[in-house]
């Protein structure tokens, strides 16, 4: 597990989750949070596993995270580590009250290039069919996914005149105010239709928001008008426009993994820095960015990003 323990940010104290959690039962709370926040928090930590291969979620944040994060052992923050805990909070509510037609949670895979890609999607269910019928289907989506890792023709597909609907499911402080998704969920939805082979047309893509005042389900738009006569985007991708995405972004995360060298800091997408605020790799981040930018200079590069100093992070 990558991250081993939880750093005082005031203090700049380290220690592990055992000792941390030791001094919350010991003093009703440690580092802000009470005992039974923190051990909420461990235990999301310790479930969360890596598949194999890329994910879905990996590829829609900082690129050199992922590495960052994977590869060396470091001390986060419980408050970074929060909107995870929050999130599970969210998903325990689905899976306790589930749509009856609906596969909740369940992680496909699909090979693209020399790699795989995986997504775990929160909900899923094929229109006016039973969840029975959406299983088969996943086993098709599985069958198809173990013949083109042998090179061998897919099965046929079933189901192939049925819509389906995909819903992600996001907890927030605040609702969303905005009339357009996040770019990043965009693709999130996007690659969730392309590791379940439904053909664009045949699938409706939904994001539910949760926060403790309410809901809000917001789709992806797929085209057509608005009342006032104005066009509406077409935020379904199509195949091509997918494999661009892949191009882009999986091809980056692939080599960087393969190479096991962290995409440099100057590299990464002025996009991708909004999560540096809530990184838990950000220590570590900032020292690696530091002696790239070193290097870089002493080659006689030119430096276009350093990472911000103390008072500035
Ligand atoms: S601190 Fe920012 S740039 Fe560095 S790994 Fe984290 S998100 Fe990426």
């Amino acid at each position: 597990m990558p991250q081993i323990g939880w750093l005082d940010p005031s203090k700049g104290t380290e220690r592990t989750f055992d000792k941390w959690l030791a001094l919350a039962a010991k003093d009703g709370e440690a580092l802000g949070f009470p005992y039974e926040v923190l051990a909420g928090i461990r235990q999301q930590l310790s479930g969360e596993h890596r598949p194999e291969g890329i994910t879905v979620t990996q590829l829609g944040g900082c690129l050199r995270r992922q590495l960052l994060e994977g590869k060396h052992e470091f001390y986060g923050t419980p408050a970074s580590n929060y909107a995870a805990f929050r999130g599970t909070v969210v998903h325990a509510m689905l899976e306790s009250f589930p749509h009856p037609d609906a596969v909740i949670e369940e992680r496909v895979w699909r090979r693209y290039g020399g790699a795989v890609l995986s997504g775990q999607i929160d909900k899923m269910r094929m229109l006016k069919h039973s969840r029975d019928d959406m299983l088969a289907y996943l086993e098709w989506v599985r069958l198809a996914h173990a013949a083109e890792m042998e090179d061998k023709p897919l099965p046929e597909r079933p189901f192939s005149h049925v819509e389906f609907e995909i819903e992600d499911w996001k907890s927030k402080d605040e609702l969303p105010t905005y009339a357009y998704v996040a770019k990043r969920y965009v693709s999130q939805g996007n690659l969730y239709r392309w590791l379940l082979r439904i053909p664009k047309g045949m699938v409706h893509i939904d994001f539910v928001f949760v926060s403790m005042k309410g809901t809000r389900t917001m789709s992806l738009y797929e085209g057509g008008n608005f009342r006032n006569g104005r066009t509406k985007p077409d935020q379904i991708w199509s195949d091509s426009e997918v494999k661009k995405y892949l191009e882009e972004r999986f091809a980056i995360l692939d080599a960087s993994r393969r190479l096991d060298r962290p995409l440099a800091y100057s590299n990464v997408t002025e996009e991708d820095l909004w999560e540096c605020q809530w990184c838990s790799a950000k220590p570590l981040c900032y020292r690696l960015a530091a002696e790239e930018a070193r290097v870089a200079w002493l080659a006689g590069e030119k430096v276009d990003r350093i990472p911000p100093r103390e008072g500035e992070i």
